[in-house]
């Protein structure tokens, strides 16, 4: 859980954050993620940060929406192209500007796509080891692939362990779509 950012590993080309950017910005992450974590959610929280103005911010919406896409970084992305309309920005330009902080690594679905919007950097706490698209089961932010967005950095490992045990809070308790006994007692132990 040691804070990469503001060494020389937090450097991506022209994209770099502080330590007190990261610190900012995933404390935030946070509190979306005990908001998720409140209203039955998957406790996943994010934020879009372009200009250091927060243009995006997103948790898990899964179960209130039923659509098992609704994660935080869709419901950001969504959100970032909301703010480009009213601010007259061009979305793309906007995109390969913006920093993604978000709690836990960004599943396959969603690694997928922030290299489809072009997003350059993802600063996240803990390891997604069922669906993680960052390294844990795929490794989509950095791998060969032709006409799929550009490969995006991340910093990995902030405030991680608080992530984890957040995950582990909602295994604990009653998730409504979850399949019983035997499902949640593995995600909670890989969690
Ligand atoms: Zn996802």
């Amino acid at each position: 859980m040691e804070v990469k950012a503001g060494s020389p590993a937090a450097t991506s080309g022209a994209h770099s954050v502080s330590a007190a950017e990261t610190e900012k910005w995933m404390e935030a992450a946070m509190h979306m993620a005990k908001d998720a974590l409140e209203n039955l959610e998957v406790p996943v929280g994010c934020l879009m940060i372009y200009n250091n103005e927060i243009v995006g911010k997103g948790r898990n919406e899964v179960n209130q929406t039923k659509n098992a896409t609704r994660h935080a970084e869709m419901v950001a992305i969504d959100q970032v192209l909301d703010w480009c309309h009213r601010s007259g920005e061009s979305p793309s330009e906007v995109f390969e500007h913006t920093v993604l902080y978000v709690t836990v690594e960004p599943c396959i679905m969603c690694a997928a796509a922030l290299r489809l919007m072009k997003i350059p950097l993802v600063v996240y706490g803990c390891q997604n080891e069922r669906f993680g698209g960052c390294g844990s089961v795929l490794n989509i932010a950095s791998a060969d692939l032709p006409n799929t967005g550009k490969p995006f950095q991340c910093i990995p490992g902030y405030r991680a362990e608080e992530a984890v045990e957040m995950l582990k809070t909602f295994y604990k308790q009653e998730n409504p779509n979850a399949p019983k006994s035997k499902v949640r007692k593995k995600e909670c132990q890989k969690f």
